[in-house]
């Protein structure tokens, strides 16, 4: 829910660090989603967006013999997205889905948004999986990784620790690496490299 304008857990807020001296807490549904009734939000298009980006691993060739070995340290990397409750609340504050709202109809609403694409960077961050080249074309289009702002509120306000825009990021510098680097953002971000670099202006 939005609690005093901001995406929390409903189940481990505290009246107490809310409103120590009595002061009035206003609660309301989830922002960025279609309102069924009083708090209840319609998710569906949470889900359609974390469904687009094929959350599940997608080997390449035969499996192992036996179990796939992955580095500890790259498991370890990829925890705290693995922690992701699918909660919404980085969705229900996302800055650019907020814009979206302008649209028509709520089900036009387009960017990915935070917890779709950080699960988007937990399959492509995973060395067993085959389709990272797929998945970082996918991403880099319209709709994707840079339509993000990095306004940082995502981060701020997830409670696990997913930090969804670092994982945002993380696929623009794979998705670069990866030679995709004809979308805007990415065009962008490569020229304000180079005027630094050859300049030394910001
Ligand atoms: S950092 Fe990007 S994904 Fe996160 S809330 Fe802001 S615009 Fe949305
Ligand atoms: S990334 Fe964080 S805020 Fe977003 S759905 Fe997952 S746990 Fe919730």
């Amino acid at each position: 829910m939005r609690i005093n304008s901001q995406a929390r857990l409903a189940c481990k807020t505290k009246v107490k660090a809310l409103a120590a001296d009595g002061e009035e807490i206003v609660v309301e549904p989830m922002g960025n989603m279609p309102v069924v009734r009083d708090l209840v939000t319609d998710m569906g298009p949470f889900w359609q967006k974390v469904r687009a980006v094929e959350p599940w691993l997608q080997p390449e060739g035969p499996p192992p013999e036996r179990e796939y070995l992955v580095p500890h340290e790259v498991m370890r990397s990829l925890a705290d997205i693995a922690a992701c409750i699918m909660c919404g609340a980085c969705v229900s504050d996302c800055t650019v889905l907020e814009t979206e709202l302008g649209l028509e109809k709520p089900s036009e609403q387009t960017f990915l948004g935070p917890a779709a694409l950080a699960k988007g960077y937990r399959f492509v961050g995973d060395p067993r999986d085959g389709a990272h080249a797929d998945r970082l074309l996918a991403l880099s289009r319209a709709e994707g990784i840079w339509d993000c702002t990095r306004c940082n509120i995502c981060v701020e306000v997830c409670p696990k620790g997913v930090a969804p825009m670092e994982q945002i990021l993380a696929l623009r510098r794979k998705a670069i690496d990866q030679g995709y680097d004809e979308y805007l953002g990415a065009r962008h971000t490569l020229e304000f490299e180079k005027t630094v670099r050859e300049t030394s202006w910001l």
